[in-house]
């Protein structure tokens, strides 16, 4: 039976499919099979979207903050109740394992409840000269925001693109992936439900590049964020450098984990395999990089190889399922090819390294150690599960290898001396660290990389003044 919802364009809160327009198939990633047919929008229909984004502007930007404060709620409230539905969309879609899916949703009514709070927050300041002069600074949103999401996160990427845009009263047309496209829509649909007028909030379709060139090419859009890799990301930032529209850009990564022989090595273990296989590692904070003290090395790499062959790779609909399908075909083919790569310049296969079953986009969990430095697999984020574990004999040399690629978003460290603990915040070039745990992600804290792992926030109060420009009246 297919479940899946027919997915549609949303342009001025019409639901638009059909009528010619040129479609692409949906694949399930853990059969191969089609589940629907996704309509591209036409030239026109991109058109059409730019003039309500337009309209809806001035709309939702005079709409007053209590009122965007209390949609924006409702709409979280909304996802909530639709949690279950949207979760089988997205492990349907997507692979991940349904609890996960679910996971994953609440935390976007989470993030939204956050930023509907922020909106009674967004204080403005005066100064006040002795003399009587004031200097008044005030936020103001940056206008219609255009939001590219990809789909390792499919509802919490689209959550990431609308959320803070709306909050600071933008209006926003995001474009979910179209290997993603229904958890996403349901998420535009709970918040359009909820009262966000529906040229405040649009949902579109079609070739990555089109729409995007497209869009940016608009003078009506003034911000573009973009979740994705790093060569697409750099591409929209040319793009958007046309017209000096501001930037969020969440990349790619290659997630250092520095571990110390002064930690608990089991609690370290049962963290950061958890982490590396969750969502079979497309994920752009995944541990990847595993520098370990030579003390600790053979401890720690074979107690990972014996988590990664524990972990239950199946369907995500399955119960006991704890990691589901890669998400595309591109996943598994890519992956292969950089771990045969690195095995060819003497990397050790421990375990894994093959495709699982004979149908969908399986892989196993994969742990590589003693990887040379040359091999593509430790250079280029492999974005899969494995796991790629070396000794190291300092800490210098640690942070030095951590810090030798151009990307800096999560990066991970276990040690339990406080001082170690500094040094490493001080000199570990990351957006996000993680000391002795596992998350870098909360709804009131920024996220975000730097380097090649992008610019600009999400999240947190952040991740609402990202959507805002200044305005300075000076009064005599
Ligand atoms: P990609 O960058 O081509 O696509 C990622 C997302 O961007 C997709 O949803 C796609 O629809 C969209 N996209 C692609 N080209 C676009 C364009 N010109 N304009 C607007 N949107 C565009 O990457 P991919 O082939 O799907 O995955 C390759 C690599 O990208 C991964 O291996 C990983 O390194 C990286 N990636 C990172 C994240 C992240 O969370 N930062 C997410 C997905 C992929």
């Amino acid at each position: 039976m297919n479940d899946y919802p027919d997915p549609h364009l949303l342009v001025g809160g019409e639901k638009l499919n059909g009528g010619g327009r040129e479609t692409d198939d949906v694949l399930d990633p853990a059969t191969g099979e089609t589940i629907a047919s996704l309509p591209r929008a036409s030239a026109a229909d991109l058109d059409t979207a730019l003039d309500h984004a337009q309209s809806g502007f001035g709309e939702w930007r005079d709409t007053s903050a209590d009122k965007r404060a209390s949609i924006l709620m409702k709409g979280a409230s909304l996802i909530k109740e639709r949690a279950g539905d949207i979760a089988q969309a997205l492990t349907r879609e997507q692979g991940k394992p349904l609890a996960e899916a679910k996971g994953e949703t609440m935390y976007s009514a989470m993030l939204l409840e956050f930023y509907a709070g922020e909106i009674k927050r967004l204080y403005g300041r005066t100064l006040v000269r002795p003399e009587g002069s004031r200097v008044e600074v005030q936020y103001h949103p940056v206008g219609p925001v255009a939001g590219f999401a990809a789909w390792n996160f499919p509802s919490l990427n689209v959550m990431r693109k609308i959320g803070g845009p709306l909050a600071a009263g933008c209006s926003v047309i995001v474009k979910p992936s179209e290997e993603t496209p229904a958890s996403g829509l349901m998420i535009a649909q709970a918040l359009l439900d909820a009262g966000v007028p529906g040229s405040a909030l649009q949902v579109v379709f079609g070739v990555p590049n089109n729409v995007s060139e497209h869009l940016l090419a608009s003078p009506v859009i003034r911000k573009v964020t973009f979740t994705g890799s790093t060569a697409v990301g750099k591409q929209l930032s040319k793009l958007a450098a046309e017209d000096l529209k501001i930037t969020t850009m969440e990349l790619g990564g290659h997630g250092p984990v520095l571990v110390f022989n002064d930690t608990d090595i089991d609690r370290a273990l049962d963290s950061m395999a958890a982490a590396k296989y969750r969502n079979a590692g497309q994920v752009c904070v995944s541990p990847t990089r595993f520098l370990v003290q030579e003390e600790v090395f053979e401890k720690f790499r074979d107690g990972f190889v014996e988590r990664a062959e524990k972990v239950k790779v199946g369907n995500g609909f399955d119960d006991d399922t704890q990691m589901g399908p890669m998400a595309n075909s591109r996943g598994p083919d890519g992956l292969h090819k950089k771990i045969t790569d690195a095995q060819k310049r003497g990397a050790k296969l421990l375990t894994g390294g093959e495709r699982m079953g004979n149908q969908g986009n399986f892989y196993a969990p994969t742990v590589l150690s003693e990887v040379p430095v040359d091999a593509d697999i430790i250079n280029e984020e492999p974005f899969g599960p494995v796991a790629l574990i070396n000794p190291m004999d300092s800490e210098e040399a640690m942070i030095e290898e951590a810090n030798r690629l151009p990307y800096g978003l999560a990066a991970y460290a276990w040690t339990d001396d406080p001082a170690r603990r500094r040094r490493l915040a001080a000199q570990v070039e990351a957006g996000m660290l993680a000391i002795n745990a596992a998350s870098v992600s909360a709804v009131d804290a920024p996220f975000g990389g730097v380097k090649w792992s992008g610019h600009g926030l999400e999240d947190g109060a952040e991740g609402v003044k990202a959507c805002m420009v200044s305005k300075t009246i000076h009064e005599g």
